[in-house]
């Protein structure tokens, strides 16, 4: 239980069955889609729909990587507020981008009531203030919302409130977001490859890409066969590696860890959280939780930016989990668990064509939930002869980080270790 890969409480609560078999030859395909997460598997679904003959090869199985272990949370907004992206991009750019991320938001709920999935939604997100000294400038958040953007589901809840809904003391307010809420990650992903699956896409697991080879008709090399296709789409996020230079310098991984405690009422009535809500913090590296459906506390706090993973993931997590809640130190841990994300240098994900036959998207910065089945379909979209979306984020800034993919580790670690001290401090 206390290794990043050992089995979440989604992988054991989830199809436990569902299999595609691995690639076995050559084959072709109009589009091929490297990684079986919610990017890769919305633009294959999205394609398949379209009449579209595609293939997704996906190294593990569909849902191994973020999608399959996040925290579940469905946020609203882009992973940088309005506030900053109106003083970087302008007021009719950051309009535009809120617009985008309610569309994304959106179609989540599209999918799972088009295509039956059962993801366990329960909406209620709340955005709680870690320091008094930050209330302020979410109060003024909370208005800005809804005045500017017309949201009248973000609402400012004050510390005497707030902490019988979370039960516990620790923040200063908090904003609760109505229409955002939390789900169970894998069940939607692998809701996503079924209706991937019935619409006709060739979904393959235990198929690694090894080597990309572009030309006028690309070609993916697999261990145990070639695909070659007239477009290629990367949606391997912060675990593609060695691929594509071009996408893996704009986007650096990450690794972050989630524990689950044992069953203890929570998200009921008399237990911890009884409305229900996630909660995610004012932390640079961000605590996240919410109740299970089973009454869990699940819990996502602690991150490590060097390639050694914890040696007891549970005891990690734990130490943040009990700054929240310390009566649940003496609880028991059924899982824990670690996934990889992928930030960028601005924390706006890298969505675009990088050149002629080949679609990225990458680094979607902790807010994958609702962007990656979107940047999915917008790809798609692209595909099918509508890019105006795509265009929108391609035409964002995402500069590659310092050093390039070899020199990234070191850059990146003394700046967020710098800023993790500071949650500290
Ligand atoms: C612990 C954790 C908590 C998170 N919590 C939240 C949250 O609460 N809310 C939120 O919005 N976001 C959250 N995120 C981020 C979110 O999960 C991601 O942004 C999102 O899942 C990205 O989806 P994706 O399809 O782009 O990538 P992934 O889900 O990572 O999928 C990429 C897939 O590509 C495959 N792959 C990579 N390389 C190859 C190759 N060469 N050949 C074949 N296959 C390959 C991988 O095996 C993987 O399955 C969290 C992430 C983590 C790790």
């Amino acid at each position: 239980m206390n290794h990043p890969h050992a089995p979440s409480w989604y992988a054991e609560t989830a199809d436990k069955a569902l299999a595609f078999a691995p690639l076995d030859g050559d084959t072709r395909a109009d589009v091929a889609i490297i990684g079986g997460g919610y990017t890769g598997l919305s633009a294959a679904l999205h394609l398949a729909e379209a009449g579209i003959d595609v293939v997704l090869i996906e190294a593990e199985k569909v849902g191994w990587g973020a999608s399959g272990r996040n925290g579940g949370q469905l946020h609203s907004g882009q992973r940088r507020d309005q506030d900053w992206l109106e003083r970087r991009l302008g007021k009719p750019a950051a309009h535009d981008l809120w617009q985008l991320a309610e569309e994304a938001k959106t179609l989540v709920h599209q999918l799972t009531e088009k295509h039956g999935i059962d993801a366990e939604w329960r909406p209620g997100l709340i955005e709680a203030v870690h320091k008094a000294r930050l209330v302020d400038e979410e109060r003024h958040y909370v208005d800005k919302l809804n005045r500017d953007y017309g949201y009248a589901p973000a609402e400012w809840i004050d510390r005497r409130r707030l902490a019988p809904m979370i039960g516990s003391d620790a923040y200063f307010g908090g904003r609760l977001d109505r229409t955002a809420g939390h789900l169970h990650p894998l069940k939607f992903a692998q809701g996503l490859a079924k209706a991937a699956a019935k619409a006709g896409a060739r979904i393959h697991e235990q198929t690694a890409a090894k080597k990309l080879v572009d030309g006028e008709s690309p070609v993916i090399e697999t261990l145990r066969g070639r695909i070659k296709a007239e477009i290629v789409i990367l949606a391997g996020n912060g675990l593609l590696d060695g691929i594509d230079q071009e996408t893996e310098t704009r986007a650096m991984p990450i690794k972050n860890f989630i524990l689950t405690t044992e069953p203890i009422g929570a998200g009921g009535p008399g237990g911890l959280i009884p409305g229900g809500e996630a909660v995610s913090d004012s932390r640079f590296v961000v605590y996240y939780w919410r109740p299970t459906p089973d009454g869990r506390i699940l819990f996502g706090g602690g991150e490590t930016y060097t390639r050694s993973d914890p040696a007891d993931v549970a005891a990690f997590v734990r130490r943040h989990l009990v700054k929240i809640y310390p009566a649940l130190d003496k609880a028991r841990i059924d899982h824990a668990w670690g996934g990889t994300l992928a930030v960028t240098v601005n924390r706006l994900p890298f969505l675009r064509k990088v050149r002629s036959g080949v679609y990225a998207a990458s680094g979607y910065s902790g807010q994958g939930v609702a962007l990656a089945p979107f940047g999915g379909k917008i790809i798609a979209d692209a595909i099918l002869g509508d890019p105006a979306k795509l265009d929108a984020f391609a035409a964002l800034p995402c500069p590659r980080f310092p050093g390039g993919k070899l020199l990234r580790w070191p850059a990146l670690v003394a700046g967020m270790s710098w800023y993790a001290l500071r949650d500290r401090l």
